[in-house]
């Protein structure tokens, strides 16, 4: 992103050493996502909190990836105790289709209704779809089986670490990543999404990693199946 030199994650220092006088804002995703799914310390999300209140500047999470339930509760930063100025949204806000969102404190927001134009903003399809997909995430029990399926996920994936001697597993709710021992992630991308019958997709924002993001309705079901075909896979 133009304009903002990158301080460390999880080093409050890092970001205090960045701060002079041009500084308006820190913008962090409550969980890394393509820097590979590695989650910012609560500690260090209300540290960030506090350092931004004191010195005036604006607190952005950026919840693209991290939103939406996919950590197991609505906001990831809300695990943390904290509240931004300003948020970003989008994927899972409409559950497959296009639809993105930018939310800010009343105080600090200068839009007004209808300035953002675009052919297809405000589209009535897709913010419909948006409505949908909170009222289901919003149901009663929902957020509490993807926590509880993140920690499914969790444990298969420590399993098949431990079997395989890999560097274990991290990640919040259902947005996890399996450690290799080596930079063959690419390679077992190609050779998962062609095994037969059935291929498996997955992803490797970074070629030492696996990333997973399930449905956040996945079955325990579903993640044996996904996790037998792995085995197979990281065992040739
Ligand atoms: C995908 C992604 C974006 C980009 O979102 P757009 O809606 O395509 O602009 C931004 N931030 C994160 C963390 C993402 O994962």
């Amino acid at each position: 992103m133009p304009g903002f030199p990158k301080a460390d994650l999880n080093d409050i220092a890092s970001v205090k050493a960045l701060i002079n006088e041009r500084t308006v804002a820190v913008m962090l995703e409550p969980v890394q996502g393509e820097g590979g799914v590695i989650p910012a310390d609560p500690a260090f999300l209300q540290a960030l909190r506090t350092l931004t209140r004191e010195r005036g500047l604006l607190l952005i999470v950026d919840e693209v990836q991290s939103g939406i339930g996919r950590t197991g509760t609505l906001f990831a930063h809300e695990q943390a105790g904290i509240e931004p100025d300003i948020m970003t949204l989008g994927k899972g806000i409409g559950g497959g289709v296009p639809l993105a969102a930018l939310l800010a404190r009343e105080d600090v927001c200068c839009f007004v209704p209808g300035d953002q134009g675009g052919t297809y903003n405000g589209n009535p399809l897709m913010t419909a779809v948006g409505v949908a997909v909170l009222r289901t995430l919003l149901a009663d029990g929902f957020l509490a089986g993807v926590r509880a399926r993140g920690e499914y996920l969790s444990s298969r994936l420590l399993e098949l670490s431990a079997r395989h001697s890999l560097g274990g597993e991290r990640g919040s709710g259902l947005l996890r990543a399996l450690i290799l021992d080596s930079d063959r992630g690419p390679a077992l991308v190609k050779a998962a999404l062609e095994q037969a019958p059935v291929g498996l997709l997955l992803n490797a924002p970074r070629p030492n990693l696996l990333r997973f993001m399930p449905a956040l309705n996945v079955s325990e079901g579903e993640i044996d199946q996904m996790i037998g075909m792995l085995d197979a896979l990281l065992g040739q």
